[in-house]
């Protein structure tokens, strides 16, 4: 049975413009989120604390977070990649409602991405998470390449349960799976969540799906039909994973919305809208997007004779 209605967490301000081969300016970072915000996104992933050397696109971190404004029923989230990052989350607890987390579901993808073991990474996420949630913040971790991974392939789901099992245990109110490069097909998607909400149940999972293939959608369909009530998205379709190169967007948030509402699945948020931010993006970085939706117009079915104008 279908949701009545989904939670949808907008990544585009960290995933997306991290990928972006220029640095967006600070105050059009801010503009494009408020845009967001208006759409009615009601989580939004607003940065990460990551060592600017390793991505300078996000090294505005501190200035993104003392720039946004507290807004009723909106939850801010940062990602966060270990316990130097999460003190800088740190002072910003009057506006981040939540923290990510991630680690790799293999060896491989793990070394590319942080250059460490996932043993070592799950250490100090454990304590990352201890701390975090002593702070008051609730705790999330996405598990990158949980369902195929470009250096090793086919991920064993009981390989990336065992992950998320750690993770919960350490004090993750929500665990992520991404299909990072965008290697997953709807079966595999619809049966990897009916495992997962039998071997975590308690925990909110959430899918996180990339279009490189362009079975983004269809992923995000099989996981609502498995039971998958949270998802991640980036408005315009924005963003990639740097590992391989070539990797590129997370399912567009317009796009996502378009289909839950079609289906008549609440989601809160206005796909017009979330257009207005993608078109804004366009302009601000000089190339065109990617999403369906910014490209064609949410679905109309008045029709233009019925239309009052006409
Ligand atoms: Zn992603």
């Amino acid at each position: 049975m279908l949701p009545a209605e989904v939670s949808i967490r907008e990544v585009g301000p960290r995933d997306g413009f991290q990928n972006e081969p220029e640095t967006i300016r600070t105050e059009d970072k801010l503009r494009l989120i408020g845009i967001l915000l208006d759409a009615g996104l009601r989580r939004i992933e607003l940065t990460s604390f990551v060592r600017s050397d390793v991505i300078p696109q996000l090294s505005d971190a501190e200035e993104v977070l003392s720039g946004i404004e507290p807004r009723d029923g909106v939850v801010y989230s940062a990602l966060v990649p270990n316990l130097r990052g999460l003190d800088r989350a740190l002072g910003f607890t009057d506006k981040l409602g939540e923290v990510s987390f991630f680690c790799s579901a293999t060896e491989s993808h793990n070394r590319a991405n942080v250059n460490r073991s996932i043993e070592e990474s799950l250490g100090e996420l454990e304590q990352a998470v201890g701390k975090a949630s002593d702070s008051g913040l609730r705790c999330v971790s996405v598990i990158s390449v949980s369902f195929g991974c470009p250096y090793e392939g086919r991920v064993e789901p009981e390989t990336v349960f065992g992950i998320a099992e750690r993770l919960v245990a350490a004090g993750c109110d929500e665990i992520g799976f991404g299909d990072t490069t965008g290697m997953a097909n709807p079966r595999q998607v619809g049966e990897f969540f009916v495992a997962a909400s039998e071997r975590l149940d308690g925990t909110e999972l959430t899918a996180h799906f990339h279009n490189t293939r362009g079975q983004g959608l269809a992923n995000a369909l099989a996981a609502l039909e498995a039971g998958v009530c949270s998802f991640e998205s980036s408005f315009g379709e924005l963003g990639g994973c740097p590992f391989p190169p070539g990797a590129t967007g997370n399912i567009a948030t317009e796009d996502l919305v378009g289909m839950l509402e079609e289906m008549g699945i609440d989601t809160g948020v206005d796909s017009a809208a979330v257009v207005r931010a993608s078109a804004a993006a366009q302009e601000i970085l000089g190339r065109p997007l990617g999403s369906h939706v910014l490209t064609a117009g949410p679905v109309d079915w008045s029709g233009p004779e019925q239309s009052p104008e006409a």
